[in-house]
């Protein structure tokens, strides 16, 4: 249940198939891009210094969504400004060979883009955090990978991730970059008549129209059907992943929420479940969040500028 997300295109520069490029070309980030944060409010300012405060020589976990990658050029369709988006339930997906086919084709110019966003500062804060040794972990509901790539690695991809495919027959795994090799043999010149695709969505879905004559790839192993190894709507997060994700709540003593409207139960559930056990939940999101109920604070900031200033002003943990 991706919500969604975009990037700016570049040439392609990609190394060879089975790498990260964004492991490979970025490495660890540990500076601040100063350039692309925005000056704080006084208001926001002074909900920031109520934050410190309330998280202050607390373990925390923290829960990121779409808002955290739209300064990755990765468009957040939940939020304030944006346009709504409906993504392909997974009944869709099995049900409905037009629409799979449609996606797998949007998928094959989309994932591309999600490949080639560089994380922000608000990702370096979250990964300085941990550094910091501040954190019980990370779960997020981006399948875009950006938290790994700034250096985060006590990572819970809550919703799977964009650079995978399964085989919902066999249950193989494969990388993307090997589907995306079937797929080009399987439909020669389809990504140069595609490649301006304008709008891409968080889940790797590019805004594209001519898709009757895409060609499907089968599972390379048993010929099954493939999916994108990330979480539809209408399909349940893995049991496994949700109960480490709720030990990942249970080590820390708050929860730090930011950028997501929490309007899909897969997230808000870690919300309710801290909350209960009588812990602080600080959300760091522009617009209301369904989960504000539950917020001993709630910050409506930039979500880059708010976690930089928390990476920088909160104390050390005691021995
Ligand atoms: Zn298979």
């Amino acid at each position: 249940m991706s919500s969604a997300e975009d990037r700016p295109l570049r040439q392609d520069d990609l190394p060879g198939p089975e790498s990260n490029p964004r492991l490979g070309l970025t490495g660890f980030v540990s500076e601040t891009p100063a350039a692309a944060l925005a000056p704080l409010g006084p208001e926001e300012r002074a909900a920031l210094e109520r934050a410190v405060s309330l998280l202050a020589g607390r373990r925390l976990a923290v829960l990121t969504g779409a808002g955290l990658s739209t300064d990755s050029g990765i468009p957040d369709y939940r939020g304030p400004t944006s346009v709504p988006r409906n993504p392909m339930t997974y009944q869709q997906f099995v049900g409905d060979e037009v629409l799979r086919r449609r996606y797998w084709a949007r998928n094959h110019v989309g994932w591309r883009h999600l490949r080639r966003a560089d994380p922000n500062a608000g990702h370096a804060a979250v990964a300085r955090l941990e550094q910091r040794g501040l954190l019980s972990g990370l779960i997020t509901q981006n399948v875009d990978k950006l938290h790994s790539a700034a250096g985060s690695t006590r990572v819970i991809d809550l919703h799977g991730t964009f650079d995978r495919v399964v085989c919902l027959q066999c249950s193989s795994t494969f990388p993307r970059s090997r589907i995306a090799e079937i797929l080009e043999g399987l439909n020669p010149g389809y990504l140069e008549r595609e490649s301006d695709a304008g709008d891409v969505a968080p889940d790797a879905d590019a805004d594209v129209d001519d898709t009757g004559d895409f060609v499907m790839a089968p599972c390379p192993v048993c010929g099954g059907m493939l999916k994108p190894d990330f979480v539809y709507f209408g399909e349940n997060v893995p049991k496994d992943r949700v109960a480490e994700a709720y030990a990942l709540v249970d080590g820390a003593e708050g929860l730090l929420v930011a950028g997501s409207s929490l309007t899909v139960m897969s997230g808000l559930r870690f919300v309710r479940h801290a909350f209960k056990a009588g812990k602080p939940v600080v959300i760091i999101n522009r617009g209301w969040t369904r989960g504000d109920e539950f917020a001993s604070l709630k910050i409506e900031a930039g979500v880059s500028e708010a976690l930089t200033y928390l990476a920088d002003e909160l104390p050390d943990l005691p021995d």
